[in-house]
């Protein structure tokens, strides 16, 4: 396998050196699994080819960007690892119609950075900004914008692909990949839409009750202006440094709120930017994404709270970060009942992977089933996430 791939990659593209194979066995969650090879392709014309090979071959293949997944979607024992982080490279800027060609491997930080000294701005900013645009569509990424902005679907205008068969797409099939977490191709490219960076204002409430903090939710969901709209539980708003009460951080696209002046605005952001590194410092390495309707929220901050469980969210949408520490892991079982109990879910915000898998509804599957029998009928991609096939 080495041998055959090294040679349409070429030298120093792929190896099976223990390093490699170590540094490439992880991501974000805790599930560690060791490749067999890593590879690096640098053009579609090689990523074709070794697709070509592994759907001969039966060859599994593992799709990874930047190895943030939380759910165990970018790693797989034994299996090709193929990296996207070598096609990083912006390939067209169209400045008068604010759109740009991107390859599937850049890094969210620095396609912003690169676009900042023409005043432009992919406007989806995660709070991690390593994840790659690959990564992101496959996972149709939702971020604190999204509020006002909808998904990274809504911003894609074309996506790029190689299905497991070798097969390259070029246009008007995005939806065969956007949301589909490397089931069905290998993003290869993408035509994204940017805007001016917005002039932001933030308000910040605090709350003792938590049917204060639900009453101006629902006021500030029906607000075209909220351009995103976080929660913070107690401990967590104390950890940033401010009171311990409910806490709620709402931006505006207008100069409404309080905090208006570029240095006011850059410091807020800069904390919110802070929870995760910070809360990783406390020890709470687990992150679980639940997802539950607003009915819903008043039952899953008060459990979050009993069970001290740190919980921060996109309250606006429904969808939340819950930090649980390393000893935690019958707790993190509890929670998934609980969850499923108030007819929540998971997997809205980090994906399916192998970590979600209980949650994909029937309807979902089928739709996956599908589309793995006209892209992907061998199942050499992402074998055994989301669903299992044949
Ligand atoms: C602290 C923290 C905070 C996070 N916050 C958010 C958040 O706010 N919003 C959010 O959406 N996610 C969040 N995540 C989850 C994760 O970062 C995202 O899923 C991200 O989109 C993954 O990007 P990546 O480049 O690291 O991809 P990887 O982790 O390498 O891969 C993720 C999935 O995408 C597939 N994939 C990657 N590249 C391609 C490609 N070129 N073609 C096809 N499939 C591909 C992989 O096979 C895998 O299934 C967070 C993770 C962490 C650790």
């Amino acid at each position: 396998m080495k041998k055959k791939i090294s040679n349409l990659v070429g030298s120093g593209k792929a190896s099976d050196n223990s390093v490699d194979l170590e540094a490439y066995s992880y991501c974000s969650s805790e599930t560690e699994l060791k490749p067999g090879l890593v590879v690096w392709p640098q053009n579609i014309e090689q990523i074709r080819r070794i697709m070509l090979y592994a759907n001969q071959s039966h060859a599994p293949i593992i799709i990874r960007g930047s190895g943030t997944s939380l759910v165990g979607g970018c790693v797989g024992g034994n299996n090709t690892v193929l990296s996207s982080e070598q096609m990083n490279k912006i390939t067209k800027l169209d400045l008068k119609n604010k759109v740009i060609e991107v390859e599937a491997g850049i890094r969210i930080k620095d396609l912003n950075n690169a676009l900042s000294e023409f005043k432009l701005l992919f406007p989806l900013v995660p709070f991690n900004p390593v994840k790659t645009i690959g990564g992101m569509i496959a996972l149709n990424a939702v971020t604190k914008e999204s509020q006002q902005l909808g998904r990274i679907s809504e911003w894609v205008e074309e996506a790029e692909f190689v299905d497991g068969t070798g097969k390259y797409y070029t246009t008007k099939k995005k939806d065969v990949v956007i949301g589909k977490e490397g089931l069905t191709g290998f993003i290869t490219r993408a035509r994204l839409r940017l805007i001016e960076p917005p002039a932001l204002s933030i308000d910040i409430f605090t709350f003792s009750e938590l049917s204060q903090l639900l009453k101006q939710v629902r006021l500030l969901q029906k607000d075209v202006e909220v351009y995103f709209l976080e929660f913070f539980d107690k401990s967590i708003a104390k950890e940033m440094g401010f009171e311990q009460r409910y806490l709620l951080i709402t931006s505006y696209t207008s100069l409404k709120g309080k905090n208006k002046t570029v240095l006011e605005v850059r410091k807020i952001l800069e904390k919110l930017d802070s929870v995760h590194p910070l809360l990783r410092s406390k020890g709470y390495y687990h992150l679980q994404d639940p997802a539950v309707s607003i009915e819903k929220t008043y039952d899953l901050i008060d459990w979050c709270e009993k069970k001290k469980v740190g919980l921060h969210g996109h309250i606006g949408l429904g969808l939340f970060y819950a930090y649980f520490s390393r000893e935690d892991k019958d707790l993190i079982k509890t929670f998934k009942s609980f969850i499923r109990r108030i007819n929540g879910s998971f997997g809205g915000v980090f994906g399916i992977g192998s970590a979600n898998k209980d949650f994909v509804n029937p309807v979902k599957k089928k739709e996956f089933i599908k589309l793995k029998d006209e892209y992907d009928y061998n199942n050499i991609l992402n074998p055994g996430k989301i669903i299992n096939y044949r």
